[in-house]
């Protein structure tokens, strides 16, 4: 999980993070096994082979490590794993460890075939991360008794268990890292279908009557993201409570979702400041992610792992080596006529 605390960020609804006060909220929505979780099909069958194989041996499962943006459900589905195989989980995260000690600590308090999680594992500190080497490796702990020439190093057994890592940025992994997961599954972003029916899964567990062209609007200002589609969801809510008779149809999703300020396509206004700076105020860019971060007045970091991947992935924004340029999909969207093209009035 990546709880968010960046200033004005924390409060956008389609900001993909988890806000501090949702962990619990998102307990109750968390599919418990691979049957309830929704979409990914080729990661919950790959992992399926994995987990019975693993339990029909009586062996711990290898090593996992799944990437994606934040919201996809990794935090969920590192859970089911730990369901499925009947183990305990045990959950950190990378800038939660901050010694080697801390991680030596979990270690060797894990059972037997127990599931640790690390979520945002890239954070962990160099030396953090080499007592994760053997570890992974050999189920061992090295530890360095005494200093200078009389130091002796002394290697402790510990359980064998599985380490489960999330990450949002798998290229910042280190190669020695990487290669010590046997099991390694990126998240896509879900497709309009699968947002439904998580959206009408949520509706149940949270008794919203929902309609399935409501859900199917929120659905498709979702961002592909499971996260943002429930909390929209909740959103939507209030206001049938209060416009309507708390029924969710696809006209009051159409009304909560515009006063929200999230259009047709889920982008928030900081996504459609962004794309207006960059058309207006450096003529489509190329633009540096610095420019672009003072001028919005956002950091760089939120644009980059909250706005930029959606905004690509809409084809309105492209990465180039001189910067970020906006594409004519985005000139289109925002209904801004690029300079040098005449626009003909009939
Ligand atoms: P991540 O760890 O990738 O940031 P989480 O696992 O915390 O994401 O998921 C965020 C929320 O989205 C969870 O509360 C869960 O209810 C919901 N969710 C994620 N993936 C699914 C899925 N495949 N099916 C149903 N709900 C999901």
């Amino acid at each position: 999980m990546i709880f968010n605390g960046k200033g004005g960020e924390k409060d956008r609804l389609v900001n993909p993070c988890a806000g501090i006060d949702e962990f619990d909220a998102e307990y109750s929505l968390r599919p418990k096994n691979l049957s309830e979780y929704i979409g990914q099909d080729k990661a919950k069958e790959n992992l399926s082979v994995f987990i019975e194989a693993a339990k029909a041996r009586g062996e711990e499962l290898d090593h996992v490590l799944l990437y994606g943006s934040p919201g996809l459900g990794k935090t969920t589905l590192a859970m089911i794993i730990a369901n499925e195989l009947g183990v305990n989980i045990r959950v950190t995260s990378g800038p939660a460890v901050e010694k080697p000690g801390d991680l030596a600590a979990i270690l060797t308090n894990l059972q037997n075939g127990d599931v640790l999680f690390i979520d945002e594992i890239h954070r962990l500190s160099r030396q953090v991360e080499e007592i994760l080497y053997p570890a992974m490796e050999d189920y061992a702990l090295d530890i360095i008794i005494g200093k200078g020439p009389s130091a002796q190093s002394i290697r402790i057994d510990l359980p064998r268990f599985t380490l489960v890592g999330a990450t949002t940025r798998a290229g910042q992994l280190t190669n020695p890292l990487r290669d010590r997961f046997g099991v390694i599954q990126r998240l896509e972003l879900y497709d309009r279908r699968h947002l439904c029916e998580i959206i009408m899964r949520s509706s149940v567990i949270l008794a919203i009557p929902t309609m399935k062209d409501g859900a199917e609007e929120i659905a498709c200002r979702s961002r592909g993201t499971p996260r943002i589609a429930n909390r929209l969801l909740k959103r939507v809510r209030d206001f049938a409570e209060v416009l309507g008779d708390g029924k969710i149809t696809k006209e009051l999703a159409n009304i909560a979702l515009s006063r929200l300020e999230i259009d047709k396509l889920g982008l928030d206004s900081l996504d459609r400041r962004y794309l207006e700076i960059m058309i207006k105020g450096f003529g489509g860019g190329p633009a540096g992610l610095d420019t672009l971060s003072s001028a919005l007045g956002e950091e760089a970091v939120t644009l980059e792992d909250v706005c930029e991947p959606f905004l690509m992935q809409l084809g309105f924004v492209a990465k180039t080596p001189r910067g970020r340029t906006a594409t004519a999909l985005a000139y289109k969207h925002l209904g801004i006529t690029p300079a040098g093209q005449l626009t003909i009035d009939a």
